[in-house]
């Protein structure tokens, strides 16, 4: 256990503790005693996120009872008090037992814990998902942006704690902090979350105005995600632990964000593949032509063979879209529609009935065996 501990870790390694020195587990014995109040106030700063920054920034940024440059709520020399009078001391412990070697995380064992107890974890928070729209190009280009999210953060009142400033929760009477209650049935013993505190451990005497006492008060938090090259609607980036935070302490959600991409007037996505429509002449398809062909970095000249019929497609290979896995890009496909004139000078007309006359072929040939 140490300060890359999870909340999730530090949970469970406190259920752990709480039970073994629990005082209904050791009726007689005051050490227990004093150690599950210096476990209890340790928990008390290790799964409050923001105590926990002071706590790892040091002490004289705890503040003292009457509120230093910490921030309300936490009084250091108090839960210094606890702690000597615990007699505790841990591996962290400086010379002659100064309070300033002390080590929270000690308290909780240095070999990890992983191992313990078999506490279900606390709930994770809840993923978001937050729809950016992009323009065509950002989405072949790739783009850093700023998103504004609307999520749960931590009451600035209370710093999440839920009661009001100047009080803090009181481990749960009824499940004395564990969380949850068992109850023998018979061979087995259930345990359930705890009703009394719904498996928080602790509950709130005086609840936070701001708040309720549901620690959480909405805030726009403001993300900065890198949009990579290739996405198409419906691509999903995730920003780990960017969502709701646990109520239970647990790890927070992840937030997805998710693209959508305005269509563009020329290109249409087919997998990495770009298609676009491109008409031609009953000549140029007839006869065989270089066209001008518009791509995503510039325009090509494409070789259209003689005796195109509309609908082919021609590939235009590496002119795709980048591929969002493995690198390099697909294909652009183009796709010919053969334009038939409408409007038709003298001599047009001339030219093509003279053309008729010199075609001997029969189309509708095949039309004929088929009945
Ligand atoms: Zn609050
Ligand atoms: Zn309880």
């Amino acid at each position: 256990m140490d300060k890359g501990s999870s909340q999730a870790e530090i949970k469970k390694a406190y259920r752990k503790l709480a039970r073994k020195y629990h005082p209904d587990t050791n009726p007689d014995d005051k050490d227990a005693e004093s150690r599950f109040k210096e476990i209890s106030a340790a928990y008390d700063v290790l799964s409050d996120t923001e105590k926990r920054k002071q706590y790892d920034a040091g002490p004289q940024f705890f503040g003292g009872p009457g509120g230093g440059p910490g921030g309300p709520g936490f009084d250091y020399a108090a839960f210094q008090e606890a702690i000597r009078r615990g007699g505790f001391s841990g591996a962290g412990a400086g010379p002659g037992g100064a309070p300033g070697g002390f080590n929270i995380f000690d308290l909780f064992g240095g070999s990890g814990a992983a191992g313990f107890g078999r506490g279900e974890p606390p709930a994770r928070g809840a993923d978001l998902t937050y729809v950016l729209n992009l323009s065509f190009d950002d989405s072949l280009k790739g783009v850093t942006t700023r998103i504004a999210v609307d999520k749960d953060v931590s009451c600035p009142v209370c710093v999440g704690t839920g009661a009001a400033p100047g009080t803090s929760p009181a481990t749960c009477p009824q499940c004395g902090g564990r969380g949850v209650v068992s109850e023998n049935q018979g061979f087995f013993a259930l345990s359930t979350p705890c009703p009394r505190c719904g498996g928080r451990g602790s509950i709130i005497e005086t609840p936070c105005p701001r708040c309720g006492g549901a620690g959480i008060s909405h805030a726009t938090k403001k993300y900065t995600v890198k949009i990579p090259a290739g996405v198409k609607t419906g691509s999903k980036i995730r920003l780990k632990g960017k969502g709701q935070p646990s109520a239970q302490g647990g790890q927070p959600g992840d937030l997805y964000v998710k693209v959508q991409v305005a269509p563009s007037p020329l290109f249409h996505r087919r997998g990495d593949d770009l298609l676009i429509e491109v008409p031609v002449t009953i000549t140029e398809a007839a006869l065989g032509a270089k066209v001008p062909v518009p791509t995503t970095d510039g325009t090509i000249s494409l070789k259209v063979p003689s005796g195109s019929q509309t609908g082919k497609i021609l590939k235009v290979k590496g002119k795709g879209a980048p591929r969002l896995k493995g690198g390099g890009q697909g294909d652009l496909l183009v796709k010919l529609r053969v334009e038939v004139p409408t409007k038709l000078t003298k001599d047009q007309k001339k030219a093509l009935e003279d053309f008729a006359k010199l075609r001997q072929d029969n189309p509708r040939e095949t039309l004929k065996t088929g009945r």
